[in-house]
């Protein structure tokens, strides 16, 4: 493997049950890299993730992480996951922002319940790096979705991960936020050497704030540097011929 490469995936499928959904990928992600992943529904994005957190087994083919074989790689915290629409859920429960982003901690016992000074540090830490320490105390039920969203990145960044995965982050967040959060992504790349890997639907966005894209539709797969959005046919051949590509005023 190069010393670069954070993930290596090859030759790749999956199916759920006997429909094809990721067809023979092969691709490596460079340590530090910003990748964004698009497609159109049921493409296979959501499972791509699954299958890279460890929530699902593909049929064949090999996942390295940090050069190591997914199945034996023994701190799977060092991946972080923020699933799709995690925020949109309504926490029935009366748990504050730092409860939320306690409940993320793998703690060397793995108990939460025992959580020592240092694992307190972490939590901390972690609200300090996604600014949001003044809102530790407040309700989930109270925050917007924007906040809501910074919350669960915030507990998937406690256990300190070297990889950053999310799914569909910007849903239910409004422009405002949406910026913000793209900024927050940008320095947690860029200062905390985070790799981050997210699935969006916001094309042209995200060529501005990614290095590399991952497009993923069933039997179409490319990956690359995020030019290739603007080569010939790629979004006609991802999405179909008949998309509407909306351009956003600045
Ligand atoms: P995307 O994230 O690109 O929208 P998904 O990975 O969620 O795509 O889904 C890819 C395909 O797999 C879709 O056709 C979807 O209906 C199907 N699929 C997803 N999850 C399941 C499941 N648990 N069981 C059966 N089919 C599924």
């Amino acid at each position: 493997m190069s010393v670069n490469h954070i993930i290596e995936v090859q030759n790749l499928n999956f199916s759920y049950n006997n429909l094809p959904v990721l067809d023979n990928l092969t691709f490596s992600v460079e340590k530090g890299d910003y990748v964004g992943i698009i497609g159109p529904n049921g493409g296979g994005k959501t499972t791509l993730l699954k299958i890279l957190v460890g929530l699902l087994k593909p049929q064949s083919g090999t996942i390295k992480i940090f050069g190591t074989d997914f199945q034996k790689l023994k701190n799977r915290s060092e991946i972080g996951y923020v699933p799709q629409r995690i925020a949109q859920e309504s926490v029935e429960f009366p748990a504050t922002v730092y409860e939320i982003v306690e409940s993320g901690l793998i703690t060397k016992k793995g108990l939460v319940g025992n959580i020592s000074s240092a694992d307190k540090e972490k939590i901390n830490q972690a609200l300090k790096m996604a600014n949001i320490i003044n809102l530790k105390d407040r309700l989930m039920s109270s925050l917007s979705g924007g906040q809501r969203q910074r919350v669960y990145v915030t507990r998937a960044l406690v256990n300190d991960p070297k990889i950053l995965i999310l799914d569909e982050p910007f849903t239910g967040v409004d422009i405002i936020s949406q910026k913000d959060f793209y900024s927050f992504l940008k320095n947690l790349n860029i200062r905390e050497h985070l790799t981050i890997l997210f699935v969006s639907h916001d094309i042209d966005t995200i060529t501005e704030e990614i290095k590399t894209v991952l497009c993923l539709n069933r039997g179409m797969f490319c990956f690359g540097s995020k030019d290739i959005i603007h080569k010939e046919n790629t979004i006609e051949e991802l999405y179909g011929k008949n998309i509407t590509h909306i351009h956003h005023s600045k």
